[in-house]
Formats: structure tokens, sequence, C-alpha cells
């Protein structure tokens, strides 16, 4: 068939089981895909079928899941109760408008169950569906705030070099990982990227640029995409203190780190900090449908709250408060108190912990890090050839698929996998990096 003069294949007429070939050919003709580039493309992974912390591709290969697919299918694939939770949902009601004046049972009680499960002080939600609508949510809702408070021009955003807030055009201006920018611009006005695990030089950025013209800072408690940098133990401490002092909104971007991703429902509990406005997403539905949200600080909610008829927070999704989204997140959450699986990320975060830290000995790996179920090692490139981009290739040849930023390979695999599958991900990892440092 011809599209606009060229030829390209044939679309099928109906849903239909295809050779992986016939695949590739039409997700060539007709997909554009995030971060896409064809020559990253010429032989994709398709996959097929999910179950617990493993998949299959649609030629029956099987892979660890080694990232939780983009670090959010925190309950593991195939969960029955979820697809069961939004089929019942769908068949009742799949969606309804949920602008004010109107509203859905799901999204109430999820809201209700946010509040019990958020930090202290924080108890009213604003759904979204991923995490960048989040993120802008949340820098809208400073500025809002400030505006409301008599000070409009607190309206600058503060965020962390190497951290990754998304890539919708507000988003994109916290985002400072430095790929994401070029040929993209003009960046939105009113960001400054700061170092990132370094309080003094948050400080003096404050201070240059004015504490009267900052709205908030931004930050993921561990920074993820960036390459998996927890902070050090008092660095959250004590930008809570210095946006204290300064009078500017903490927003913690949760985005990845929440749900028990690090050992602790939240982030940010394992420094015992309270941001003012938190991001979700990812893990409240663990992938199974797309939904984010920002809760925020009661102090927060009572300016806006407090307003007259005419001064609305003119900000809205169609999908926010989607019923069958929130349906989803309802049972994805009984999964994770159920089976307790923000401890469980504790103890097998401790033990894939040890296991890098001894990858961290290896003369080719520069160091080793991460916190709970996240990890990342950093590669010497002169050391492996191909660096990060060839050992995660050579990963996935031997069954485990995983994602690399430069020379950083990174992990964080469900927090339901096996024992015995955690073992084998370090397993593959250690012998990847081995085989490769040797074929030098
Ligand atoms: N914040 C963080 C910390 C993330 O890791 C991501 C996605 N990886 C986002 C925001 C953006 O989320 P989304 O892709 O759903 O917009």
């Amino acid at each position: 068939m011809a599209v606009h003069g060229q030829s390209v294949a044939e679309p099928p007429a109906a849903a239909a089981s295809l050779s992986y070939e016939a695949l590739v050919e039409l997700d060539q003709a007709y997909l554009l895909h995030p971060q896409h580039h064809p020559a990253d493309h010429t032989a994709p992974v398709i996959f097929a079928r999910g179950e617990g912390a493993i998949l299959w591709d649609v030629q029956g290969r099987r892979y660890i899941d080694g990232l939780s697919c983009l670090w959010n299918v925190n309950v593991g694939h195939g969960r029955r109760e979820l697809a069961d939770a939004g089929a019942r949902q769908m068949a009742q009601l799949a969606f309804a408008n949920a602008y004010a004046g109107a509203s859905n049972e799901p999204a109430i009680t999820l809201a209700a169950r946010l509040a019990a499960l958020a930090p202290p002080g924080l108890r009213t939600t604003f759904f979204t569906t991923g995490g960048a609508e989040s993120n802008d949510t949340a820098i809208k809702t400073a500025r809002f705030y400030w505006s409301l408070r008599g000070q409009p021009e607190k309206i600058k955003v503060l965020s962390r070099l190497d951290g990754y807030h998304g890539v919708t055009m507000g988003a994109m201006g916290a985002t400072a990982l430095p790929a994401f920018h070029p040929r993209f611009g003009p960046l939105p006005a009113g960001f400054r990227h700061v170092p990132a695990m370094d309080a003094d030089a948050l400080e003096a950025a404050i201070v240059e640029e004015g504490p009267e013209t900052i709205a908030a800072y931004i930050a993921e408690p561990v920074q993820g995409a960036g390459g998996v940098y927890p902070p050090p133990a008092d660095y959250f401490p004590r930008v809570r203190r210095l946006c204290d002092r300064y009078g500017i909104l903490f927003i913690a971007d949760e985005v990845i780190t929440g749900f028990g991703r690090t050992g602790t429902f939240w982030g940010l509990q394992q420094w015992g900090v309270t941001p003012d406005l938190l991001s979700f997403a990812k893990g409240i539905t663990s992938g199974y449908l797309p939904l984010g949200g920002v809760i925020l600080s009661d102090a927060i909610r009572d300016v806006l709250f407090a307003q007259p008829p005419d001064v609305k927070w003119m900000h809205a999704y169609t999908y926010s408060a989607h019923p069958t989204c929130c349906a989803v997140a309802h049972a994805n959450l009984d999964v994770i108190e159920r089976e307790g699986l923000v401890a469980r990320a504790a103890r097998l975060g401790a033990r894939l912990q040890e296991r890098l830290a001894a990858l961290g000995e290896l003369p080719y790996v520069r160091e080793a890090r991460g916190l709970g179920m996240m990890g990342a090692v950093d590669l010497d490139p002169a050391a492996v050839p191909g660096s990060a981009a060839a050992v995660v290739g050579e990963m996935k040849r031997r069954g485990v698929f995983t994602r690399h930023r430069n020379d950083t390979v990174m992990v964080a695999p469900p927090l339901v996998i096996a024992e015995a599958e955690l073992e084998e991900l370090v397993d593959v990892l250690a012998g990847t990096l081995r085989d490769l440092a040797r074929a030098r």
C-alpha cells in the first residue's frame, strides 16, 4: 500500500497474530516511539506477555524485567485482580466528567485513601495521567498559590542537575538532563538548574536569584533516569530548612520513588522530610493504566479553597480523576498492602544493594550505588568497550531487559521479583560485565 506516495506495509484488517517480521515492518511504518531514532529501532523487542517480574516477547524469549519496564510495574505483570477491577469499572462507568460540580466514587475513595498514606499535613489530591502532568500541575499550583498570597513575582522554579521530571513543555524546563533540550527550545522561562546534592549551592542560587522571585524547588528523592543517585543523609533535611527560611515550596517528585520503591512508602520518608507538594504517577497503578497526581499541603489547599467564586484554579485535564484508572489504583494498592510490598522492597532492596556494592569492587566498575529496589553501576568506558549501551544490549541477549544512561547501567525490578530472579538479574549483569571487560 502507498501512503503519501511511499510504499508501506499493509495494515492488518483487525487485531491479528502477526509474525515478528510483519510487526516490525508495520511498527517502522507507523509508530513514532519515545526517544525515537530509527537506528535504535531496527530489531525492537516486541513484548507479548508478562507475569510477575518476567516478560516474554512475541518470539517466545523470556526476560527478567530489570527496570519494572519504566520504573513503574511495582506489583509485577499479569495481575488478574487489577485487570478485573478495570473491567468491572469500565462495564459500570468507564469514564465521567470530574470537573468541579461532578465526581465519581473510585476517585473520591482513592483520594481519601491517599490522604491516609500521604506525609503528615498533605491530604488533597488532584489526579493526572502521568508524571509530567503531575509536575506541571505542581509548578502551576505553586505559582498560583504565591499569586493568591499577594506575591505574584514568585514564579521561578529551581531543579537539580541530572533531574528528570518529564518532557511536557513545563516539566521539560525542570528536567536538567541536557539530552532532552536541544532543538525543542525555547525552554519555558523561569527555570534554574542547580547542583544536585549541594545544599550550599542551592542556597547560593536562592540568594542570587532573590527568594522573592522563587516559587518552588523540585527534586526526586532518589534521582532516577539521571542514573540512580541517592542523596547524602543530611541533604533533604537541609533543603527543607532552606525552603522554610526563604519561603519556597518544596515539590517532591515521587514519580519513581513513591509506592514502596526505596523500601519506604514515599522516598522522602527515608530522611523524615515532608514536602509541600508531592507528585506521583507510575507505581500508583503499576502501569496497568495511566494515572498520576499531586497531593497538596493543607496550607496550600486552605489558600486555594478560601478564594471568592471568581478566583478559580483554572487547571484541568479531561482524564483527571478517571474512574477506571482510579479503580485500578485501588486494586494495585490492595496488592501492595496485602503482600507487604513496601517491607519486601526494603528486604530485597538490601540484598540488591549488597550485590551491587560487590560489583563496585571490580576494576572496570567506577561506582555502584542505589537505595532499596533501585540501583546503578557506573562503568569505566575505557575498560568496557561500548560501555553501558553494549552491556545493556548483551544483557538483553542473556535475558535481562533494562536501560542505561551514558556509562551507567540501571536496575529497578518489580517489588514482587522472586529472590532467585533477583540473583539471576545481578548474575547476568555481573557475567556480562566480566565478559565484555575481558573481551578487550
Ligand atoms: N518524574 C520522574 C521522577 C520520572 O522518572 C518520570 C518518568 N520517568 C517523570 C517525572 C515523567 O513521567 P511521565 O513519563 O509519565 O510523564
